[in-house]
């Protein structure tokens, strides 16, 4: 496994990749990794010649005041899972270089960022990922690249960005990988208290509810909204940041759940700021 932390190398790199005909896969993350990371990796090495994995903290996309400082970083564990996920290369850029001190242009992708997290945290989250991805597919050049489900709006927004920008790289969207009890793998699960890990599983179980009220008929979304906002909202400990029915293409809010909708929620533990979605529809699916 060959790690690459220079600009340059990995651009010339990626260059030799495409001369040689090798198809290569793109895992990009923020580190601290986890199994919801390694089911990318396994995925992306079984469909590419070459599995890269980025590492980067990227300091774009947490807004004045979130967890930049305090996101766990654990390098070390973080090359071994990677060896073990079956990667070629990691690029581990710094922040000195990805933003050198008078870069000034950004990636903006608009409607598809106002609601959901992009109210929540700012619309510049959104603009700090889109960003970062549009540099590392100019740096990569991946045949494909690789997200998780689990970040719903951000899968959205970014196969939005390879369209109107004509990016030639694939992009694929992995089912949510979770705990045994159904909390979603997330970095951020460890920065969780102890005592907050079972109040964690309130978002999940609001909506694992939503999906069993669909799946007994109930179609509006006002009475979905308040049942599981209710069945969070009963820990007073746990702050409801958003929860929404949406449509899964348009992230725009739906008032009827006759169609396949997502549902998607943020709440803050502890000072931990976790999410999570699922799909439903009056058909189905009642499994993830
Ligand atoms: P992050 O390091 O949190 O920026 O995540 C990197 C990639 O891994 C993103 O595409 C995430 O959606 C994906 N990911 C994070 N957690 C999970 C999970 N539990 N299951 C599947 N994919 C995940």
């Amino acid at each position: 496994m060959r790690i690459i932390e220079n600009l340059e190398e990995m651009r010339e790199t990626a260059g030799e990749l495409a001369i040689g005909g090798q198809s290569s896969g793109l895992v990009p993350t923020m580190g601290a990794l986890h199994d919801g990371h390694a089911s990318l990796l396994r995925r992306s090495a079984a469909e590419n010649d070459v599995n890269i994995i980025s590492i980067f903290v990227n300091p774009a996309q947490f807004m004045p005041g979130e967890d930049y400082e305090s996101y766990p970083r654990t390098w070390d564990a973080d090359l071994e899972a990677a060896e073990a996920a079956g990667v070629d290369i990691v690029f581990h850029p710094s922040a000195e270089d990805m933003y050198p001190p008078r870069a000034q242009t950004s990636v903006v992708v608009h409607a598809l960022t106002r609601g959901l997290c992009g109210m929540s945290r700012g619309q510049g989250h959104f603009r700090g990922v889109t960003t970062v991805v549009a540099k590392l597919f100019n740096l990569v050049r991946p045949t494909r690249a690789y997200f998780g489900q689990k970040d719903a709006q951000q899968a959205v927004v970014i196969q939005r960005m390879v369209i109107d920008l004509n990016f030639p790289v694939e992009i694929i969207v992995c089912p949510i990988v979770r705990e045994a009890d159904g909390l979603a793998l997330s970095s951020r699960n460890r920065n969780l208290p102890p005592e907050h890990r079972q109040r964690a599983l309130a978002l999940r179980e609001a909506l694992t509810l939503g999906r069993k009220l669909v799946r007994g008929g109930e179609t509006d979304v006002s009475a979905l909204t308040y049942a599981m906002g209710q069945h969070i909202l009963r820990d007073n400990d746990i702050e409801l940041d958003y929860l929404e029915i949406v449509s899964p293409e348009t992230l725009e809010a739906v008032d009827k759940l006759d169609d396949l909708a997502l549902i998607a929620g943020a709440v803050k533990i502890g000072g931990v700021r976790l999410i999570d979605n699922i799909l439903v529809g009056p058909t189905g699916p009642w499994e993830d």
